[in-house]
């Protein structure tokens, strides 16, 4: 890491942030690769010292690049310096109203280091708002990179992973040793693409399915049938008849179901009760 830069700029890490900086300008380049940023316009989220945004800027046509803290400031300047195609806004992202900033950016690629306290926060954003971005390049811890490409029926198959599935497909690019980051955080780390213009399926309501997968999910050890009675205050004949429409066999936990079914159940949901 550019000490140096940082300590002449006075700046202290903040963990709050999740301010764990990357320096290793192979990686970065890779990164930067990885995501397809060449010639398009890249959202970042978490400049940081602005190694990766300088590595996007050398490939992309625009960087649009959000940092939480102000005290980045003179530090980026000094990185970025001279740099003409990118725009740092010092704002936090977690309250950006996503459709003003997408009729800005057209259509775009997210490429980020994530703040690790909001990676789920920030992915399911994109996930239930988004319209023009094509994809998500993103450095998350590894047992989040596995948990977002999980297959149905092994224990890091989630709510999350369905989610992600339907807007598109899920895949474990690089996994990243955590020596690679300053300050060294306590695990390992791993780039993850949500590629949404692939893969993917519709649903009836998008409203409806987060529903669905809140409660197949709600208590892991219940069957599906327990929790859709728990969940939409059924009585067990209508469980049943709801999970015999669905084409959904007695006795399963919501946890087996791949994210297409679960979408099949969703419609179902749908059609009989509205969102
Ligand atoms: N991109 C840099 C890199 O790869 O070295 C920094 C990555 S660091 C893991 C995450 C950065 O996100 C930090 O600089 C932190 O201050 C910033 N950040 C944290 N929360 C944020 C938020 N809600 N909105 C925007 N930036 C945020």
């Amino acid at each position: 890491m550019e000490k140096d830069l940082l300590s002449r700029n006075g700046f202290k890490f903040k963990k709050q942030y999740g301010q764990n900086f990357l320096s290793d300008k192979n990686l970065l380049g890779a990164i930067a690769r990885d995501s397809g940023a060449a010639g398009e316009t890249v959202l970042e989220i978490g400049a940081g010292a602005g190694a990766l945004t300088l590595a996007l800027c050398e490939i992309a046509a625009r960087v649009v690049s959000f940092e939480i803290d102000r005290s980045l400031q003179d530090v980026l300047k000094e990185t970025l310096n001279g740099r003409e195609n990118v725009q740092i806004v010092f704002r936090d992202f977690m309250k950006e109203d996503l459709s003003s900033l997408e009729e800005k950016l057209g259509k775009y690629l997210v490429c980020a280091n994530l703040p690790y306290y909001v990676t789920t926060p920030v992915v399911m954003k994109f996930v239930e708002e988004s319209k023009n971005c094509r994809s998500l390049t993103l450095m998350v811890q590894e047992e989040v990179a596995r948990r977002f490409c999980a297959k149905a029926g092994t224990p890091d198959y989630g709510a999350v992973t369905a989610a992600i599935a339907r807007r598109g497909e899920a895949k474990l690019l690089r996994k990243v040793s955590k020596d690679m980051f300053t300050p060294r955080p306590k695990v390992d780390s791993a780039v993850v693409r949500l590629d949404f213009q692939r893969g993917g399926f519709e649903v009836k309501s998008a409203e409806c399915f987060k529903k669905t997968l809140r409660i197949a999910f709600s208590s892991r050890r219940k069957t599906l049938e327990n929790n859709l009675m728990a969940g939409l205050s059924l009585s067990r004949g209508e469980a049943k008849e709801l999970l015999g429409e669905a084409g959904i066999e007695e006795g399963v936990r919501g946890e087996t179901l791949p994210p297409e079914e679960l979408g099949a159940l969703s419609d179902h949901i749908f059609d009989a009760f509205g969102e």
